[in-house]
Formats: structure tokens, sequence, C-alpha cells
């Protein structure tokens, strides 16, 4: 076994501390990454204070992955020691079924291995990116092209893709008006890239705050959330990002005619939504959950290409609770990156 060390929750109240632990060897298709930086996700601290309920102690969470390969198996073709790469919300999946064989390993049949809080086909408990080095299959190892700022390109692994996957499902670009719910990891990414597809993007947000960084990040208008009533029908889509339940027949209401509203946010708790706010314009509501491997691999070159990563503040281990408070309160702009260096 190998030796890493971590930043673990051993229960859901206290405070996350260093901790030691171990991973599997490298097998033949397995490479070795020393991780450089690793984003936070608000995934993260749903299941840290085990607000879904299903979280197994310790937990090492992380799931924004970018490190260096240190070592590959004999099987390894993809990778060689020094490459640049990523990992993001899963390690395994079956590659069997029709979901995998598709690329949308997200969505296994058998359900995909979290790369975290998750037992892997071994029955070993997996540990996340909170962490100095990282053992994974090199199908789910991702080609890392940016060579800076690898802090800001971390949080493309999940917050990117995750918004990404929905933009390229709907085929969203130029003569689309999008609304993005929320200024969070993943709200600051879609407006990135929606915007970077040619819609015409709106930030709907609750902090009047963040009104300024719109424009900057891409957006062409700015609404509070508060005021959605008032808007009307005008969107093509809503990406809704918010973590915590909110008034869902309202945001309904701003979908124009076969207008979509794509929950990305998951909340803990349930939303009630009035089916007049679905009926009246054949609207519709979906779910997606983060994307599969080729297009994890396709946001990834997009933003080596357009030059976009994330908006990040690079913190130290020691800092990650904090971050969590900071996070609850949006008081992030827009992501925390971890320095790997300082677990
Ligand atoms: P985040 O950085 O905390 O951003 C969430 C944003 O939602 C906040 O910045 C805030 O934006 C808004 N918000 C938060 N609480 C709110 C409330 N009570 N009412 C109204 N607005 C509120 O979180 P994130 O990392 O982007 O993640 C967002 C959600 O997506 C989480 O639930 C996470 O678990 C989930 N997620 C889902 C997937 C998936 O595959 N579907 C993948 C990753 C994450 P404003 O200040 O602008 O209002
Ligand atoms: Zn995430």
């Amino acid at each position: 076994m190998l030796d890493a060390k971590g930043w673990a929750a051993f229960d859901a109240r206290s405070p996350m501390k260093s901790h030691r632990f171990q991973r599997r060897d490298p097998g033949a298709r397995d490479v070795l990454i020393d991780i450089l930086f690793c984003g936070i996700c608000h995934s993260d601290l749903h299941q840290v204070r085990n607000e879904w309920a299903g979280t197994t102690y310790p937990i090492v969470p992380g799931h924004e992955i970018v490190g260096r390969v240190a070592q590959v198996g004999a099987e390894v073709s993809r990778f060689k020691k020094g490459d640049t790469v990523g990992v993001g919300c899963f390690v395994g999946s079956c590659g069997r079924c029709d979901a995998c064989k598709r690329g949308l390993e997200q969505y296994c049949e058998k359900g995909a291995i979290g790369t975290y809080n998750a037992v892997d086909e071994r029955g070993e408990r997996t540990y996340g990116g909170y962490s100095d080095r990282i053992v994974v299959d090199e199908k789910f190892v991702l080609n890392v092209a940016a060579k800076e700022r690898l802090d800001a390109v971390a949080p493309l692994l999940c917050a990117g893709i995750t918004t990404w996957s929905p933009l390229r499902h709907w085929k969203v670009g130029k003569g689309h008006k999008v609304a993005v719910l929320g200024l969070g990891g993943l709200g600051h990414m879609a407006v990135k890239l929606a915007s970077a597809l040619g819609a015409e993007v709106t930030l709907l947000s609750s902090s009047p705050s963040k009104k300024k960084d719109a424009q900057r990040l891409g957006a062409h208008d700015f609404a509070a959330t508060s005021e959605a009533k008032k808007l009307g029908p005008r969107f093509d889509f809503v990406i809704d990002t918010v973590s915590a339940p909110h008034d869902l027949n309202a945001l309904a209401s701003t979908l124009r005619l076969d207008g979509t509203l794509v929950m990305l946010g998951a909340s803990p708790e349930a939303m009630s939504l009035h089916p007049f706010a679905l009926i009246m314009k054949r609207r519709s509501i979906a779910g997606s959950l983060v994307g599969g491997i080729p297009e994890t691999q396709e946001v990834l070159d997009f933003c080596a290409e357009k030059g976009i990563a994330a908006d990040v503040e690079t913190i130290a281990a020691r800092e990650i609770d904090r971050a969590y408070d900071r996070m609850l309160k949006g008081d992030v702009r827009y992501r925390f990156s971890i320095d790997a260096s300082t677990f």
C-alpha cells in the first residue's frame, strides 16, 4: 500500500483535520498522480456535513484535481511521467452498459464510482483530492493542456464540466437567451461557458454586490433573484446552480415557450413546483449530473483554447473549514482552490 496524507472529516460537525491514510499500489492500468491543486465544491461541504445522508467517515473530499503524473503502470498508454493531468468526480464505472458505451460514465447503470465517499471495484473506500497523491485508472484521467494557473484549472474538473455538459446537451449557443441562477463555483463557470458559446446570458443572483462582476465574467444582464417573477417569460434556459431550497415557480415563470429549467444545484431538501408553472408554456424541467469523460476532455480543451479558467482564491489546507463557512455565505469569488503542498 501507498502512504498518503490529506485532510479529512471524522464526523459531520467537528473541524476537519490532517489525516494519514493508505491508497492502493498502482496497478498495470493505473496512474499515480502527485496532486498540485484541488478545488472546493459545495458538494464536498454537503457530504462532509452529511447533508445528503450516506457519508462514511473518515471522508477525504475533493473531486477537482489537477496534478503531475509521478508513475504509470505497464499497460498505461495515454500518459507518461511528468504529464499534467486532471481527475474529476468519478474514478470508475462498469464500462459495458449503454451509458458507459456512450461516454456518459456518470450515468453508469451499475453506478459510477465516486472519487471519494464511495467503494471501488476492489471493495476499498475511495479518498479524494484533499491529499498529496492519488492512484487512478487511466480511463478516468484527463489530459490538461494548460500549463499555467493550474489552481484555476482545477475547478474545470467539476464546476466546469457540470455546467458544460447541459450547455452541450441542449446545444446552447448563438440566438439563445440563458439565465444562470446563483453566482458561485458552478454559476460563474456557467456564465463564462454559455457566453463563450455565443448565448446571451443574464445572471440571477441574491447578492447585489455581485452585479459588478457579472459583466466581467461575460453576462449581458443582471437581475436580483427576488425580482424573477417580474421578469416575465424571456429565457430559453435557466441553469439553476443554487445549493439550498428556493422558489422554482418564480424561476419557471421566466422561461418562454418550450424553455427548459436545468437543475444542477443539489439542495438537500425538496422544493415544490406548481403544474401550471410548466403547463402554460410547454416548459420542461430537467437535471444534469457532472459530465462523462469525453466531454470533460472537451471542456478542458475548449477552455485551454479560449483561455478560460475559474476565478479562484487559493488557500492552504488549514483554511478549509473557514472556506466552507465563507462558501455557505456566498463569500467566494468564485472558487476556493487548495494548494496541495500544504497537506
Ligand atoms: P456555491 O459556490 O456555494 O454557489 C452556490 C450559489 O448559490 C451561491 O454563491 C449563491 O449565489 C447561491 N445561493 C446559495 N444559497 C442560496 C439560497 N439559500 N438562496 C438563493 N441563492 C443561494 O456552490 P457550487 O459549488 O457552485 O455548487 C452549487 C450546487 O450544485 C451545490 O448544491 C452542489 O452540490 C451542486 N453540484 C451539482 C453537481 C451536479 O452534477 N449536478 C455538480 C457539482 C455541484 P448568489 O450569491 O449569486 O445568489
Ligand atoms: Zn463538485
